[in-house]
């Protein structure tokens, strides 16, 4: 027998078996909040919206995006959009109106949800359908409807889930289609390494728009788990959440884990508890952290430590880093460094090192290709392997990601792609040439910085804040350069291609890994 895996699986089983126990607990006093709902009351609001959208006449594979920091209508769409056979686009909300409604326009999306705080500013970013999910405006579609309210779907597990845009190699971010499929066995075996049970109370530290989560909203609704949504990071209000909540297991990359240090060594200078300890579990991905950070949360706050390595285009689970019996008797120092490296390939899944040191991988939650763009999805899916453009190592079975090939810098777990920010800073007159680098940054894991050669003795050359706020009313502010340092000249190649990692040499002096 052949049945099409949907992540419709997930809420239906949670919904059957779980219905009267409480799913989501909403930000509390967010605009347009649900407050706490149980799974029985997700199942019925996800439908409710998968029948407004029939009565919108939205068809299947018509695209929905949303514009929204975590919410439980962010939550509840993942389902009421894609499980009745609609794709979900899932925006990052700090991007600026410009660069989203590049995205919806690109990726088609007939509807468009946007928060209540963000629609002043993204007023000009329109589609046919344009909700604002304030409570009023969006009363119908987040209304509970009785099963069978929506038409059903000839559910097809190769139909697009969703479409996640990711900044890259190219100027403009590029919309990564995941399929039914390919979240599904992502999201199975990511709960099987992580052993999701449903006792586990997950709390909402990654972007819900960030590869849907990493696919962990799917593999904890699956087992009946609870979900905590955060709207914002904040290390002291994760810790006052964890303890009021009973929170066991939270993901995010590495910059949410220093939030979380530091708030804890506050609390112990002030004499206070930090919770967790022994029950709580944190998956970690976006850039290799530390090994004394790894260290610290084992030891400080006695968190289990679990390390991830994938892509937006690889759903995102590649390799898991989870200590296995035999590190028990090791000493913290010890375990902190064998875990800093991104892992064993998830089950199901094949990761090798080429030639070249670039880190291929093949598997069933690998991407099936960009949204419209056939020639960038064959620069990568090639010969059945897809090419991560990291650059890393095998230790054993472990894959250690040391470098990587592609010109993307990751600040606080976003990719930053370096030739839109040298795009932006070459429509302004007074630069002749540009690189933009990423180098290492305490909080940030790595910062955006601009090595500019400015037009000289034409009166027009600008300071470094100049050229910085320049950035700022462009492009979104996280891709802005935080420094910017003028040059007489680049060094480049015969072919006059521009030498970064010469550029880069000089910041990442001392250092192991080349990415941070
Ligand atoms: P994204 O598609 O935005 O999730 O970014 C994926 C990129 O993040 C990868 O190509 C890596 O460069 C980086 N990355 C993710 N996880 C890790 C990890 N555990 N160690 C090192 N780099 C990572």
């Amino acid at each position: 027998m052949r049945v099409a895996l949907t992540v419709g699986d997930f809420l239906e089983r949670a919904e059957l078996v779980y219905g009267e126990r409480e799913a989501v607990v909403d930000e509390p006093g967010a605009v347009g909040g649900l407050g706490r709902l149980s799974w029985s009351e997700v199942g019925r609001r996800a439908e409710g919206m998968a029948a407004a959208l029939d009565a919108m006449g939205v068809g299947r594979g018509e695209r929905v995006a949303i514009v929204s920091p975590n919410s439980a209508k962010f939550f509840i769409s993942y389902f009421g959009v894609s499980a009745w056979g609609r794709a979900l686009v899932p925006v990052n909300f700090r991007l600026t109106a410009d660069e989203i409604t590049y995205i919806v326009e690109h990726s088609g999306a007939t509807v468009l949800l946007v928060d209540p705080e963000l629609d002043e500013g993204l007023a000009g970013v329109k589609a046919a359908e344009r909700i604002v999910l304030d409570g009023t405006a969006d009363a119908e579609l987040f209304a509970p409807a009785p099963p069978g309210s929506a038409a059903s779907w000839e559910a097809d597990e190769d139909a697009v889930c969703s479409v996640n845009y990711t900044s890259g190699t190219t100027s403009r971010p590029k919309g990564v289609r995941l399929t039914h499929r390919n979240c599904w066995t992502n999201a199975v075996t990511f709960g099987w390494h992580t052993t999701v049970t449903d006792r586990d109370v997950l709390i909402h530290t990654l972007p819900m728009f960030h590869c849907n989560g990493w696919g962990m909203p799917y593999a904890v609704t699956g087992m009946g788990g609870r979900h905590v949504v955060l709207r914002k990071v904040d290390g002291e209000e994760i810790l006052a959440r964890i303890e009021r909540e009973g929170i066991t297991l939270a993901c995010g990359a590495p910059a949410v884990v220093s939030a979380v240090l530091n708030a804890a060594e506050a609390r112990r200078k002030a004499g206070e508890e930090v919770p967790g300890r022994d029950t709580m579990r944190i998956v970690v991905a976006g850039a290799p952290p530390p090994s004394r950070v790894i260290e610290r949360v084992e030891t400080e706050l006695g968190w289990e430590f679990i390390q991830i390595y994938g892509l937006t285009e690889t759903s995102p689970v590649l390799t898991v880093n989870r200590a296995p019996a035999e590190w028990d008797s090791l000493d913290p120092a010890t375990r902190g460094r064998l875990l800093s490296r991104a892992g064993v390939p998830a089950v199901g899944i094949r990761v090798r090192v080429d030639e070249e040191g670039e880190v291929l991988a093949r598997g069933n939650h690998v991407f099936d290709g960009y949204w419209n763009q056939p020639e960038e999805s064959a620069k990568v899916l090639v010969d059945g392997w897809f090419h991560t453009g990291d650059g890393g190592f095998q230790e054993g079975a472990y894959t250690v990601i040391a470098d990587r090939k592609k010109d993307v810098i990751i600040s606080g777990g976003e990719n930053v792609s370096s030739i839109e920010v040298e795009d932006c800073l070459y429509q302004h007159p007074g630069v002749a040439e540009v690189a933009v680098i990423g180098v290492p940054d305490d909080r940030w894991g790595e910062t955006v910085v601009a090595l500019v050669v400015p037009v000289r003795g034409d009166g027009s050359e600008p300071t470094p804040e100049e050229l910085i706020e320049f950035c700022r009313a462009r492009i979104a502010h996280f891709k802005c350069p935080t420094r910017v340092e003028l040059r007489d000249a680049l060094p480049r190649t015969a072919t006059g291609k521009l030498q970064k990692f010469k550029l880069r040499a000089p910041y990442w002096e001392g250092r192991e890994r080349l990415v941070n």
